[in-house]
């Protein structure tokens, strides 16, 4: 909850003094510590937001496991779905402000935060509806006189963990199946980004969840390894790195909580000679530089056939050098700032591995030299080539506008490649041959395969990575699944004595 006036991403001078909502109440710190939100386009701080700690870690895990025990886990799923459908009614009614304070954290384009903030209900009324439909199963009589069934319960108290791309829709992934499968929730934000899901809290208040079922804790790292730590909490959900993800499923395991994770990618854009080059050289560009880049399908690695490699690569570089870079909040901005200082560091650190590594730079390699952003996190859109799948720009996740360039003779050379990685969250395949297209699809190690198009993503499509790129699947009916244990409840319909030192 904010303090002072409301602040629009216009009025960036001011800062706001934010809160914890934690059991209905919005609190500090109880050691009273804050960290500050830096607007990437200002680089000014523009919020204020409680650090917590053990004790207020614990306390939300106390709260959300308080209102599982109690009214939360006495209401029936449908007026659970009611509920979920109040939340998206009202997330629709405040998508702008929504879009703002996401914009004014993390520098993604306005535009693009709006058209995800509208697509956010979809996932609430989807997973509203699907609440009362989590059925259980009768299994065929197992056993002469035996009856068996089960039921779908809540896993329990999730831990929501999210990155500082975009908080909002990554949340909402975890948050609209978890509730509609009756689980309650501690979500901690990103520390680069802890505004839209404070404001999204003052939302679940007055959509009438009862305290505690939605606890929003903000902090860095180490309270996110608090909240996975917890013993009283049964799941974390997680959206980042991989190599945090690494760390947050070997804390999880010490108490067997379950987790879900989504993770890093270096996913290939495919384009084959008989591709419709001028799309393919469209979805190249918004594989790699929409969301400058910050995105975790991000199609950073263009695997393209020899005979097109510079008919395409002409077209890329040409809409690349014309990008227009600026104000997120403006709407002819293609491109905005990268997200925080140290995410910056690490792109430009990747473009000085790749000088030395012997690539070519072919478009940009650095901060753009406009005068006019001066101010903001500017790098320019990044065009590599000379590149080879060994190198480390092509096998490690930079999460920032850099393509790298790899050509390939024939469809089995590209499959080589492109399965050559430690991830596998996507793949684009640019062809006008729609056997090849299903062919290749089926062959490349990836959660999510793009057919001419590129950086798709739906409420009802599972979504997730194969390999380092992640555990299990959001989005779709078995997101819903992974907030539930399943339960076997067996009943004996005889009135016999049976042998007891046999197994039944
Ligand atoms: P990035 O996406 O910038 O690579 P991370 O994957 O490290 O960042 O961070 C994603 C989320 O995980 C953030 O909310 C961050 O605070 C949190 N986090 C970072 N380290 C840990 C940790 N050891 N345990 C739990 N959460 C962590």
């Amino acid at each position: 909850m904010t303090t002072t006036a409301n602040v629009t991403g216009n009025d960036r001078a001011v800062v706001t003094r934010q809160h914890m909502l934690i059991g209905g109440e919005w609190v500090d710190a109880v050691s009273g510590e804050t960290s500050e939100s830096i607007n990437p386009y200002s680089g000014r701080a523009w919020a204020q937001v409680p650090v917590a700690g053990a004790e207020d870690v614990d306390r939300a895990v106390k709260q959300a496991r308080a209102a599982l025990d109690g009214v939360w886990g006495q209401t029936s799923a449908l007026d659970r779905g009611r509920m979920i459908r109040r939340l998206s009614a009202l997330i629709a009614e405040n998508a702008e402000a929504l879009a703002e304070a996401e914009t004014t954290d993390n520098g993604k384009l306005l535009r693009e935060m709006r058209s995800q903030m509208k697509s956010l209900p979809d996932w609430f009324d989807y997973f509203a509806g699907l609440a009362d439909k989590n059925e259980g199963t009768t299994p065929p009589d197992p056993k002469p006189n035996m009856f068996a069934y089960t039921r779908r319960e809540p896993v329990g108290v999730v831990g929501a963990i999210l990155p500082w791309n975009s908080p909002l829709l990554l949340m909402s992934m975890k948050l609209a199946p978890g509730l509609a499968a009756g689980c309650t929730f501690v979500v901690k934000p990103a520390e680069q980004t802890p505004v839209s899901t404070l404001k999204f809290a003052e939302l679940v208040e007055k959509a009438g969840f009862p305290p505690g079922v939605i606890n929003v804790i903000t902090g860095a790292g180490e309270t996110g390894r608090l909240l996975a730590a917890h013993p009283d909490v049964d799941k974390i959900a997680f959206t980042g790195s991989t190599e945090t993800g690494i760390k947050v499923i070997k804390t999880a395991a010490d108490h067997m909580a379950r987790v879900t994770m989504e993770l890093g990618g270096k996913s290939p854009n495919i384009v084959f000679a008989d591709a419709d080059l001028a799309a393919a050289a469209n979805g190249v560009v918004a594989g790699i530089f929409a969301a400058t880049g910050q995105t975790c399908v991000a199609g950073s690695r263009l695997l393209v056939q020899r005979e097109v490699h510079d008919q395409l690569l002409e077209l890329v570089a040409t809409r690349a050098r014309t990008i227009k870079m600026g104000d997120p909040l403006d709407a002819q901005t293609e491109m905005g700032p990268i997200a925080f200082r140290e995410q910056f560091d690490k792109v430009a650190g990747y473009v000085d591995i790749a000088r030395r590594e012997g690539a070519t730079v072919l478009v940009g390699g650095g901060r753009s030299p406009d005068p006019a952003h001066a101010d903001g996190l500017f790098f320019q859109p990044t065009i590599l080539t000379d590149v080879t799948n060994d190198m480390r720009i092509a096998q490690e996740e930079i999460f920032g506008p850099v393509l790298s360039v790899i050509p390939f003779d024939d469809e089995e050379e590209a499959i080589r490649i492109a399965n050559d990685t430690q991830y596998g969250l996507g793949a684009g395949i640019w062809t006008n041959n729609v056997a090849r297209s299903h062919r290749v699809a089926h062959r490349i190690k990836a959660g999510s395969v793009f057919i001419n198009t590129y950086r798709m993503l739906g409420f009802n499509v599972p979504f997730g990575g194969f390999k380092r790129s992640g555990l299990g699947r959001e989005n779709g009916i078995e997101a819903i699944r992974a907030y539930t244990e399943t339960k076997s409840i067996w009943v004996n319909l005889s009135e016999e004595t049976r042998d007891p030192f046999v197994l039944g």
